[in-house]
């Protein structure tokens, strides 16, 4: 198994060992993707063993301000791998992030969001889309870092090292050459934020000279945003900082065909953690109608990282048949183009029916 890079066909070590993942049933949609999801994997053979973890709305409710019970860690810690539906953090004071907790805890310094389109499947304007972001997953304004400075001034601090850019700049070019991408462009504000962005900025300058054999380019986030929604066919892998690619993720799902259908991995030197990208949905929850895609890729992802290769093919050719034969959760649905509008358990039906 590799632990630092998600691995594909080519270059995979593969193996079919039982591999331990801790199973987190999110919140919102979180339980009815997972579930969808789930039913997927043991239909196609893949050869792990659960363990649910505790974690989200009802942990914080339960006045756990963490939103995580400690045996979850112990679980965490023992399998260091891990499947997560989306949960819901509370707004406001008192709550952190579990996201950003676990993210930060377990050095999972990498996330790798690939989105590509599937046109003339699934509508989009981009039918060439096929990008893949990389975002840093631990540092910038999302390191926690925020005080009440008076009443009416608050400060977050925007937190950049060398080693934390010199990391994820170095996975970027690493995750290229793995995969056969030719570009990597950075993205971010330095003509503003001279120190933090620009250390990124010159960081990413010096790596890209070990890479002769990968174009780099940069661009500043707002029109290098504004150019990935208008021209996403122009991108092939960006890297960029926690906040703007928190952003840039979820615009280039949307603009594939919807936020429901990417997964990400959230790599860490030990430990792995694979989601959808998207959020836990509250206002289509329980409705059985959410597209389970971004929690099946993220399942894919994590077959990929442990060494399944031909399970992770496998669901992944199966999925793309139902979609290519019209069965689509309304987020996607279109007259014309869909066959059938179904629900998040049929979408998983199909799946399974085409395994
Ligand atoms: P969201 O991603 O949950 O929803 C945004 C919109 O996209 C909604 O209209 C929703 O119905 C739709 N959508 C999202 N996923 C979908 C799916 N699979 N199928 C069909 N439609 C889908 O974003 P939000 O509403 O801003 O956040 C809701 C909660 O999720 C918040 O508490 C937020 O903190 C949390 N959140 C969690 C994660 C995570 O656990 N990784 C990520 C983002 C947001």
């Amino acid at each position: 198994m590799k632990n630092n890079l998600l691995v594909q066909e080519s270059n995979a070590e593969i193996t079919d060992k039982k591999v331990k993942v801790a199973i987190a049933e999110g919140d919102g949609i979180g339980p009815e993707i997972m579930s969808a999801t789930m039913d997927i994997l043991k239909a196609a053979g893949a050869n792990i063993e659960t363990e649910l973890i505790e974690l989200g709305e009802q942990v914080y409710l339960s006045g756990n301000t963490s939103g995580i019970k400690s045996e979850s860690w112990d679980v965490i810690n023992r399998t260091k791998l891990i499947l997560k539906a989306p949960i819901t953090t509370p707004q406001g004071k008192g709550y952190k992030s579990l996201n950003v907790t676990l993210r930060k805890s377990l050095g999972l310094y990498a996330n790798v969001r690939p989105v590509s389109s599937l046109y003339p499947f699934v509508k989009t304007h981009f039918p060439n889309m096929d990008v893949v972001i990389i975002r840093e997953n631990e540092e910038d304004l999302y390191a926690g870092i925020e005080h009440q400075q008076t009443q009416d001034v608050v400060q977050c601090l925007k937190l950049i090292t060398r080693p934390g850019c010199e990391r994820i700049i170095r996975y970027a070019f690493e995750y290229a050459r793995a995969y056969g991408r030719k570009k990597v462009t950075c993205m971010v504000k330095d003509n503003i934020m001279k120190l933090t962005d620009g250390l990124f900025h010159q960081v990413f300058n010096e790596i890209a000279l070990d890479y002769d054999d990968i174009k780099s380019d940069s661009q500043i986030i707002d029109i290098g945003a504004a150019k990935l929604a208008a021209h996403p066919e122009n991108y092939d892998v960006v890297v960029t900082s926690n906040l703007y690619g928190d952003i840039i993720s979820d615009i280039a799902a949307e603009i594939a065909g919807s936020v429901g259908m990417a997964g990400s991995a959230n790599i860490g030197a030990n430990v792995a953690m694979f989601e959808a990208i998207h959020g836990s949905a509250p206002d289509i929850a329980g409705k059985n109608i959410a597209n389970p895609s971004g929690l099946i890729n993220a399942a894919v992802l994590m077959l990929a990282h442990i060494g399944q290769i031909k399970i992770a093919d496998k669901i992944k050719n199966a999925w793309l048949a139902t979609l290519e034969q019209g069965y689509h959760t309304s987020d996607i649905y279109q007259e014309g183009i869909s066959k059938k509008k179904v629900s998040t358990e049929e979408f998983a039906n199909e799946v399974i029916s085409r395994l």
